[in-house]
């Protein structure tokens, strides 16, 4: 099995177990890439995934190399109705209980949803300031305020910040403008490899270079 483990500090650590990422555009050594995303929070009991990625059959393929067990995944977040974020969800198990954008209700413990609905309907998930994103439709900077607002600094961003066809000059002040809201950034997926490079330069250390395979502790 291949894991890169990547060091946090100790606080981290306590709050967040594991972040795996399942889906991606990107993927490790032995990993399955594909457009889309999906990532797995596994705190102390069972796990809560967030998005599908683009199909069940890569989904899977991730999902057994690192070891998840999908009976144990007890929610799952859908952060917008687009297929390369529900396309997995054949694969889920019938127990797991699925919520789209505005369906959540706060039933689990420390577990929050950001709602936006312009450009259309899209949620970011936060757990213990550990915040994941779709594919950050209704702007990267805006939902990263909301956060911040609502919960202060956040620890971690991880996911779709949708900067693909975004210029340079106009991305490196959007990572200007993230640091103020979150101490490490692993963008993912649509953010794209130039947004990816531009975002490594303006968060040095506390960049996590995260594709299917990875597994932030
Ligand atoms: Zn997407
Ligand atoms: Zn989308």
């Amino acid at each position: 099995m291949v894991e890169v483990h990547l060091t946090v500090d100790a606080e981290t650590i306590d709050v967040l177990m594991k972040l795996k990422i399942l889906y991606d555009n990107e993927a490790l050594p032995g990993f399955k890439a594909g457009w889309g995303f999906s990532a797995l929070l596994c705190p102390n009991d069972g796990a809560i995934l967030f998005d599908t990625g683009g199909d069940a059959v890569r989904l899977d393929f991730n999902a057994r190399k690192l070891g998840v067990n999908k009976s144990k995944i007890k929610a799952c977040f859908i952060s917008h109705r687009h297929a390369d974020h529900t396309g997995g969800l054949e694969w889920l198990d019938d127990k797991t209980e699925v919520f789209f954008p505005g369906e959540y209700n706060q039933s689990f413990d420390e577990i929050e949803t950001l709602y936006f609905t312009e450009p259309f309907e899209e949620q970011a998930l936060i757990y213990k300031k550990i915040m994941l994103i779709g594919c950050s439709h209704p702007g990267i900077v805006r939902i990263a305020r909301v956060a911040f607002e609502r919960f202060g600094k956040l620890k971690l961003i991880a996911g779709g910040m949708h900067l693909f066809g975004t210029p340079e000059y106009r991305i490196e002040s959007i990572a200007m403008e993230l640091r103020k809201f979150t101490d490490k950034i692993a963008p993912c997926h649509c953010t794209g490899e130039k947004g990816k490079r531009i975002f490594q330069n303006v968060f040095g250390s506390r960049f996590i270079d995260a594709k299917a395979g990875t597994v932030i502790f």
